[in-house]
This record gives structure tokens, C-alpha cells and sequence, in this order.
């Protein structure tokens, strides 16, 4: 049987996401400022123990371990040279991870970490070429779908949605981190971007998910909105990824304050309103996204739908 595409099958149910990557490589020993995905290299079972735990706490879709694979990010770590690998590593890593759970793996590319000209020293072709070895490597090695996340402007947005297109994504989600205002009334990306806007913009290029992830005071409740606000102009599946809760720092340690038991309450809410992925970004765990397991099930159990068996 040939498996459905991603945004064929989220039509049907709603799919688990998984929690976070990079605050479980620094659980996992990874010291700040060092490049995790150079971990699909040389320390690849330990990338894998962390998928592997999301898939056991009930994840369905997998965001590879490349949100700094673009040569330009990698290119700081004295990586660059290395990028395909990493990123062909990435997925395949993911893939393992679902073990004989039939999971979607979604190749990530992150920001290229820096601005274009005029404002900034990088070129628009020098930008674009890395994206395109990126998506090129992660859609070479079998991903599901792409994700272009964490975006704040549409231009660099734009890039990787055409560079998904170039390497043959089968399915393309644009992600935006929004920030809430300091007045709290809303939320626009660091580069001005209403939500309206990037709905309309990525389903006009092309993508096949909208998306929201990360951001600033981005709670369960703040991505409800987005989901409404993207739902308002659009009719492409949402995928939503926020963070649990705000960063702070302990001991010297970074840690996020939103509970598995806090951050699922606003998990219903988000599923009645239409969302077809929900996942978790920054300080989220295995323990949250297991939350979000029961929480789901029982959702679809009162709709009628068929709950997806998972090996745990
Ligand atoms: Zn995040």
C-alpha cells in the first residue's frame, strides 16, 4: 500500500508532532553554542534515543535533526563541507526511529541565521544555493515532507518554499514564529509578518501546511489564535508547534515553565479549532508529547475516529 501523502492523510485525522530537539541534544550532552547536527555524524545514537522516545510517547510525525543544516549555519561550526551528509544522516536517523511505526518523516530547515542585503552580508543566491543543498539532500534521502520553520520574513520564507519545490518535496510546510506584542493585543513575526499575510503567502507559492512555531510568549492559547486567524484565510491544514512556555534561566540552565500538565490543556481547544498537526517546540519533552498522546486519543475516541495503534 502506498502511503498517503502528509497533507492528504492530517485531512482525514489529526496527527502527533514531536516535542523538542535542541534542549533535549543539551540533556543529551551537547554544549551550547556546539552543532547538534553534526550529532547525525559522529554521535547518531543518541540523535536516534531522543526520536525514539518521541515514538514511544506516541509521535507520528518526526522533524529531522537539521534546523542548522544549511551550508551558511553549518558553515560556522567548520561543517560545511559536510552538509549533505548531515542531512541525508538526518532523515534517515528519523526513519529509524519509527522503527515499524509507519511515521511521516519531515525534513527541517531552519533560518540561515543571518540577514540578506542590504541589511546584511549575505546574497540572495548565496542563501538560496544552501537551501537548495539542504532540501535537495533531505528529499534525496526519503522525507515525507519539508518544513521551512521558524521564519520571520517572507522573503527568506520564500527561498526555502522554492527550494522545497526544486529538490521534489512531496509536501511543503512554511512555519513563522511570531512574537506577542509588548501591549499583549497580538502577535507578528520580528519582521512585522501577520499571520493573515503568511497564510496568504505561502498557499499563493505553493506550500501544502501552514504552520506556527517558537516565538515569543507563543502559549497553547496564542496558537489557538494563529490557527483561527490562519483559518480565516485559508483552507490548507495548520500545523502548530509552540514552545512550553517561557525560557528561564536556573542554575545557570535554561528551563521552560510550562508542564506537560499545564501545556495540554490547551491541546483540545487547539483540535476543535481545526489544527491538523499539533507538535511542540522549544523545552518541550517526551513527557509532553505523551500528555498530548492521551489527551489526542480520547479526542478522536468522542469523534468516532479510529485511534492509530502505536507500539509503546
Ligand atoms: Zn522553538
Amino acid at each position: 500500500m502506498v502511503k498517503k501523502r502528509l497533507q492528504d492523510a492530517i485531512r482525514e485525522r489529526p496527527l502527533l508532532g514531536d516535542g523538542a530537539m535542541g534542549t533535549q541534544l543539551m540533556i543529551a550532552g551537547l554544549e551550547q553554542g556546539n552543532c547538534g547536527e553534526e550529532w547525525n555524524l559522529t554521535h547518531p545514537e543518541r540523535v536516534l534515543a531522543i526520536q525514539r522516545r518521541y515514538v514511544e510517547a506516541g509521535s507520528e510525525c518526526l522533524l529531522t535533526n537539521t534546523f542548522g543544516g544549511s551550508r551558511i549555519m553549518l558553515n560556522r561550526h567548520g561543517n560545511a563541507a559536510q552538509g549533505p551528509e548531515i542531512n541525508q544522516a538526518g532523515v534517515e536517523i528519523a526513519r529509524q526511529a519509527f522503527g515499524n511505526n509507519d511515521g511521516y518523516v519531515i525534513g527541517d530547515i531552519g533560518p540561515f541565521g543571518g540577514l540578506m542585503e542590504p541589511f546584511g552580508e549575505f546574497t540572495e543566491a548565496q542563501v538560496r544555493s544552501a537551501f537548495e543543498e539542504q532540501a535537495a539532500a533531505l528529499v534525496g534521502a526519503g522525507a515525507d515532507a519539508v518544513i521551512i520553520e521558524t521564519q520571520t520574513s517572507l522573503e527568506e520564507l520564500l527561498l526555502g518554499i522554492e527550494a522545497a519545490q526544486k529538490a521534489g518535496a512531496p509536501c511543503i510546510i512554511g512555519s513563522m514564529a511570531y512574537d506577542v506584542t509588548l501591549d499583549g493585543s497580538t502577535f507578528r513575526t520580528m519582521m512585522g509578518v501577520e499571520p493573515e499575510k503568511a497564510a496568504e503567502f505561502m498557499e499563493a507559492h505553493g506550500a501544502h501546511i501552514v504552520a506556527l512555531n517558537c516565538g515569543t510568549r507563543m502559549d497553547m492559547q496564542r496558537a489557538l489564535a494563529a490557527v483561527e486567524r490562519y483559518r480565516s484565510v485559508t483552507r490548507l491544514p495548520v500545523m502548530v508547534q509552540p514552545n512550553a512556555g517561557q525560557p528561564r534561566l536556573e542554575n545557570m540552565k535554561v528551563i521552560y515553565d510550562e508542564s506537560p500538565q499545564q501545556m495540554v490543556l490547551g491541546l483540545v481547544p487547539l483540535l476543535e479549532a481545526g489544527a491538523n498537526i499539533v507538535g511542540a517546540c522549544c523545552g518541550s519533552t517526551p513527557d509532553h508529547i505523551r500528555a498530548f498522546r492521551r489527551v489526542m486519543d480520547e479526542f478522536l475516541e468522542a469523534k468516532g475516529i479510529e485511534v492509530a495503534q502505536h507500539e509503546s
